[in-house]
């Protein structure tokens, strides 16, 4: 098995395009490649009141989550080459002791979002920090393994999506050997990236390698950019984070490349870790040898 045959954090439920069914994107899925697939959706898109002028796939509730799960689970026979998982991904605002009983139950594993809240390099690890520990405490007490999702996103979401890109990071030099100081890199991500790295090992929490991250990063056009992505994950590595990899696909409408993401194979190439260098599928029942 090779790394993009593992996905870990694969959208099909409420965001899903219209007119598509969730075999349509467990077809979407073999037909990339993947095997080992972690379906999930926003647990807040059921445990959050409905909007009034949306309308919704399934029930926001509880009922509807496992509405969604069992469709998914119901859908297994016809896909025997996936090994298929259900995620709930839950966001920054969900208080992890009062996930209930029963979506613990029907869940494998879970996708703990973080972001920072882009104040000051300090603010900011300060944040995720305390998220890596809620979440080790979380999985601790729960016995369900977890991850953190796109440790960096808020990152390339301050550094290229939400403002201006700035003259300094369009200057940057492109740097195959991804030499980059860890403070020009904790300058870049606006987070002190080795505290990240040191709590996320310290706490067992494994840290994602996000496609969607990758692909905003990789839109940039700046060589220097992805380049420091890599090497913040190497450092993250340094400091004995665990990875794990993720697409964060919502949707694809079977073209490849208009909204589809990826598997960020290239990173975990850089990393020198492949499919059988991840604990965690062990943590949620993929035998070794598959
Ligand atoms: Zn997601």
């Amino acid at each position: 098995m090779h790394i993009h045959n593992v996905d870990l954090h694969y959208h099909a439920g409420q965001e899903r395009e219209p007119g598509t069914t969730v075999s349509d994107y467990l077809e979407h899925a073999v037909v990339t490649g993947r095997r080992v697939l972690g379906i999930t959706d926003h647990y807040g898109l059921y445990a959050d009141p409905p909007r009034p002028d949306k309308q919704y796939l399934y029930e926001r509730s509880l009922r509807g989550l496992r509405a969604y799960r069992d469709e998914v689970m119901d859908l297994a026979p016809a896909f025997p080459s996936l090994m298929l998982r259900f995620a709930p991904e839950l966001s920054p605002r969900v208080a992890l002791d009062e996930v209930p009983d029963e979506v613990l139950a029907m869940s494998d594993y879970f996708i703990c979002e973080t972001a920072f809240p882009a104040g000051s390099i300090a603010e900011n690890t300060a944040a995720t920090v305390q998220r890596i520990e809620q979440v080790g405490r979380f999985v601790e007490r729960t016995g369900k393994p977890a991850f953190i999702a796109h440790p960096f996103r808020s990152s390339a979401n301050y550094r290229l999506v939400k403002r201006d890109i700035e003259p300094w990071v369009s200057a940057l030099a492109p740097r195959p050997a991804l030499d980059f100081a860890p403070e020009e890199l904790t300058r870049f991500f606006l987070l002190d990236v080795a505290e990240i790295g040191a709590t996320s090992a310290a706490y067992g929490v494994p840290l994602e390698v996000n496609g969607n991250t990758h692909y905003r990063m990789l839109c940039s056009n700046l060589p220097g950019v992805l380049q420091m992505l890599y090497a913040a994950h190497c450092l993250l590595q340094e400091q004995g984070a665990e990875f794990v990899p993720g697409s964060d696909q919502h949707g694809f409408r079977r073209s490849v490349g208009r909204v589809g993401s990826y598997v960020p194979f290239d990173c975990f190439q850089v990393l020198g870790l492949g499919a059988g260098d991840l604990p965690f599928l062990q943590r949620i029942g993929v035998p070794q040898t598959a």
